[in-house]
């Protein structure tokens, strides 16, 4: 076993808002459809990005995926804008359709929408000069890499595509699931196993219940990088994060430092991880 083969340090790394700016994404398709309606006069005080987020936060609380969709936004946002109750509002948008004006208003501006959600969200800053360490790291067999996402496979795709170009290069993994706490869990409470028992976890994510917690429990080191647009999350039940950084500049400061500070003195020795280097996308 040569050291090259060892493995140290796995970094798992969460996609949407943490590599990159998912939350620009969504709030340039949320302007969007804002603006379609104030062209046709909604011009209400309430129609605020931080109204309609309100508002849509009420209606994905409350609707399953199937019930909810744009239109339903767009239409608790014109009686929001009317000075309906909050509940009425919501309720008014799931029962009925409005007036065939408005309801072509409504699909014009759910169009914009959706073209503006399928642009590419930029990385983030910090985010390439981060991986490219953790590539760096890769190519000496002391770190693996895991890129765990939430939401649609070709979206995801498309991102590390653009950005990246072949993901093989870049990570070990990528696991693209409805819901990332049970993978990350597994692949930290597993790591041990999978790689010999002589690895570390690493979790980077800007979500503190969705990235940080199932992490620390699982017993991974995490660095939180929170998402500007949540603000610091209220930490659920006192898991907090090993690290709290501004950027992913700074997180890097941190991977360096960690790594640095492993501490493996059987590097040359003879029971390491024979772990294949190809990648592997599980899910
Ligand atoms: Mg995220």
């Amino acid at each position: 076993m040569v050291a090259s083969q060892l493995i140290r340090l796995q970094i798992l790394l969460d996609g949407d808002n943490t590599l990159w700016d998912t939350n620009a994404v969504f709030a340039r398709a949320q302007r969007a459809l804002l603006r379609e309606l104030a062209l046709h006069g909604w011009r209400v005080g309430r129609l605020s990005l931080a109204r309609l987020r309100e508002v849509d936060g009420c209606l994905a609380s409350r609707l399953n995926r199937k019930e909810y969709d744009f239109r339903v936004l767009a239409r608790a946002l014109m009686y929001d804008a009317e000075g309906r109750a909050p509940g009425e509002a919501l309720s008014s948008a799931v029962s009925g359709k409005r007036n065939a004006g408005e309801e072509d208003i409504i699909r014009r501006g759910v169009e914009k929408m959706e073209v503006e959600l399928r642009r590419i969200p930029p990385l983030l800053p910090g985010a390439r000069a981060l991986l490219a360490w953790i590539r760096a790291q890769r190519g000496k067999g002391i770190v693996y890499a895991v890129l765990i996402s939430e939401g649609d496979r070709r979206r995801l795709q498309r991102i590390v595509e653009h950005h990246l170009g072949d993901h093989g290069s870049w990570f070990d993994e990528v696991h693209i699931l409805p819901s990332k706490e049970e993978t990350i869990r597994r692949l930290v409470e597993g790591a041990g196993s999978r790689f010999g028992g002589r690895v570390k976890s690493l979790m980077v994510g800007d979500s503190l219940n969705g990235d940080i917690e199932p992490a620390a429990k699982a017993g991974a080191i995490t660095v939180y990088k929170p998402a500007e647009f949540l603000g610091k999350e209220e930490l659920a039940v006192g898991w907090g994060p090993t690290y709290t950084v501004e950027s992913l500049v700074e997180a890097l400061g941190i991977l360096n430092s960690v790594l640095q500070d492993c501490t493996w003195t059987e590097a040359h020795g003879s029971a390491g991880s024979e772990h294949g280097s190809g990648v592997r996308t599980l899910d």
